[in-house]
């Protein structure tokens, strides 16, 4: 792994591959002949991301146009995927085997769109049918196989990215698969998956303290003979840990944490500046960009290797400005 590469150099030269439902990019695949062309995703999104468009219906053989399908709930609590003029035509299986055989081409991707409330595609709070009432607890068929296919791959729903939190979990997710991605490329060692671990290690924390203690420990616990079993074991917890929401709180402690390594370098004001700033953003009167952006500074002044590598730092490009609303 060259510890010299920065997030910009990184995307420079390689835009990340992104699966995604198809009808989100603009292109026609809808029942109805239609699209539901997403503008943040195709033009902001699209600046870093190499979006793989896919649609499950047309996969399968539904045209375009073509009779809708829903999720139906029968009698034995099971959930299938039916057409509504006809609950015989049943696509649950086809929708399964569909996402069985794109895995290939999906275990290469960092991250998954999906659109919301389609029985094929919604990842969460689809509508299923029983009778004539329906409740929002379901999940699209090929969505659900796709997430139990590929547990550690980043997946939302284009609904949710207009929520500040999620959109910047989901996209600091997609870019560290990346990064672990290249990690694999260049292949594995002990040396490089503690000093992978090294760079993650202020994001783990400012996520969760207990996944954060497990894969230290894990790293700490890695020879030759074992790597293989460990670099499967830690990224299953990485990205475990990564899902779960950063808090507040957590990346105080994380600023605060930070701030100890330029202790010697500022000064009474510096320092005064930097825990005012710190608190503001704890009592949520700033984003966290404002304390990042001055730690940068002052990391600019005094040169630390330790955070200057750490990914916490410039998780992802600024230009996404992910940081401005958190
Ligand atoms: S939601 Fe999924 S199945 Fe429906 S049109 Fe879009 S890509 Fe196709």
């Amino acid at each position: 792994m060259n510890d010299r590469l920065d997030i910009n150099e990184l995307n420079q030269h390689h835009k990340i591959a992104v699966g995604i439902s198809s009808c989100l990019l603009g292109e026609q695949v809808r029942y109805d002949g239609g699209h539901k062309r997403h503008s943040y995703i195709v033009q902001t999104l699209g600046e870093y991301f190499e979006f793989q468009g896919f649609c499950p219906e047309l996969d399968i053989g539904l045209g375009v146009p073509r009779k809708p399908i829903r999720l139906k709930r029968n009698r034995d609590n099971t959930i299938r995927c039916v057409a509504i003029e006809d609950d015989t035509r049943d696509f649950s299986e086809d929708l399964r085997d569909c996402a069985d055989r794109q895995k290939p081409w999906q275990q290469r991707l960092c991250g998954y769109i999906l659109k919301k409330d389609s029985p094929s595609c919604g990842m969460e709070r689809v509508r299923i049918w029983d009778d004539e009432m329906s409740s929002r607890d379901g999940v699209g068929i090929y969505a659900q196989r796709l997430m139990d296919n590929l547990p550690c791959l980043p997946i939302e729903e284009e609904g949710r990215l207009g929520d500040a939190i999620l959109r910047e979990n989901f996209i600091q997710r997609v870019f560290a698969l990346h990064r672990w991605r290249a990690f694999a490329a260049a292949g594995f060692s002990v040396a490089g998956l503690a000093e992978f671990h090294a760079r993650h290690k202020l994001i783990l924390m400012s996520h969760d303290q207990v996944f954060y203690q497990k894969l230290g420990q894990l790293v700490a616990a890695t020879t030759k003979s074992n790597l293989t079993d460990t670099v499967h074991l830690y990224l299953n917890a990485f990205m475990a840990a990564l899902k779960i929401q950063a808090t507040r709180e957590n990346h105080v402690n994380v600023l605060q944490h930070v701030q100890g390594y330029l202790k010697q370098q500022l000064d009474a004001d510096e320092k005064q500046e930097l825990i005012a700033t710190i608190e503001k953003y704890r009592t949520s009167q700033l984003p966290i960009i404002v304390p990042i952006t001055l730690l940068n500074h002052y990391f600019r002044k005094f040169p630390n290797e330790y955070i200057t590598n750490s990914w916490y730092m410039n998780p992802y490009p600024a230009e996404l400005s992910l940081q401005n609303d958190i």
